[in-house]
């Protein structure tokens, strides 16, 4: 059956909030915390479905209390699980976030632990070729990454790759990218060109897109995002609207556009729903969490 398939990790998000990030040795009374999906596969995943498309989350947890609650929580939002593979060696991923409630400012550990022994071999391949798009990141194994891109291509699957975060890629791992979605220090890493406005974001792309990729999406944050194919070109500004918590921003948008993909959406308008579910979720708290409805999208 038709689908989105997206492989990533899922971190069970452990924030604390208090008037201070501590320094070394000290211990705060802080106001509050909360535990909520995290991992940039596990937000695309959630956005997907909030927007109503039908997805399948390929990861590998931990038999712990942590992977019982990725279950249950991804299970919430409608998101298939039954590919999730369960690892009885190796823990659920976790992130420490501790946040300046002041300023918004955070650190964090992350400990992505199961799905960083993610092999290609564990994975059932027929849930990618039974999909018709194919998202994924840079968090789990580039080996696996790279088989289930060419894979996902190879059978006629439509690929995207929100390489985040920024590493190393080989030549050949470019042809198997139909949509490519940097964030601007993502773009400069891959294409040496340092981006501060429209003008760069299009010599980035030109460049980019000579690796082979088919389409560039540079997200630029506040400001919004460019598009090229190397023959259309578009800039759409960012909505407006009070951002709270940006965490998460880029996963909102890759779900949204992959969902409006999935949709036979023509670009333009894949990309204005992208830029308007991304924005909203700046408007609340968590990343997985802070993911807007199809409700919020009308
Ligand atoms: P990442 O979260 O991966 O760093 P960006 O910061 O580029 O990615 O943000 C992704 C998208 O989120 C942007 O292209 C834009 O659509 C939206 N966005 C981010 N910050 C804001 C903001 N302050 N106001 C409105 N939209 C935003």
């Amino acid at each position: 059956m038709s689908s989105i398939s997206v492989l990533g990790i899922f971190v069970a998000d452990i924030s604390f909030s208090g008037e201070k990030i501590p320094s070394i040795g000290e211990t705060i009374l802080g106001d509050s915390y909360n535990i909520g999906p995290g991992g940039k596969g596990c937000n695309q995943a959630i956005a997907i479905s909030r927007l109503g498309g039908k997805v399948n989350f390929i990861s590998k947890l931990g038999q712990d209390d942590y992977g019982e609650l990725a279950i249950s929580k991804l299970k919430k939002d409608n998101i298939d699980t039954s590919k999730i593979i369960i690892s009885d060696k190796h823990q659920t991923g976790v992130a420490g976030i501790l946040v300046d409630k002041n300023t918004g400012k955070n650190a964090i550990n992350v400990i992505v632990g199961a799905p960083s022994t993610l092999k290609t071999d564990e994975i059932d391949l027929n849930v990618i070729k039974n999909s018709q798009i194919f998202l994924t990141q840079l968090e789990i194994p580039k080996e696996t990454t790279f088989d289930c891109l060419k894979f996902a291509k190879d059978n006629g699957v439509t690929t995207i790759l929100n390489p985040a975060p920024a590493s190393t890629l080989s030549k050949e791992f470019f042809n198997y990218i139909d949509y490519f979605t940097p964030n601007e220090t993502e773009a400069e890493f891959y294409s040496g060109i340092k981006i501060n406005n429209e003008k760069d974001a299009k010599l980035a792309s030109d460049k980019l897109l000579k690796l082979g990729i088919k389409n560039i999406i540079i997200t630029l944050g506040e400001k919004g995002l460019f598009y090229s194919d190397g023959k259309e070109e578009i800039f759409l500004k960012a909505i407006s609207v009070k951002a709270i918590d940006t965490t998460g921003a880029g996963d909102a948008f890759n779900g949204g556009f992959a969902f409006s993909l999935f949709q036979g959406k023509k670009i333009r308008e894949c990309l204005r729903l992208a830029n308007k579910v991304a924005g909203l979720s700046t408007t609340k708290l968590g990343a997985g969490d802070g993911m807007p409805y199809l409700k919020d999208i009308v």
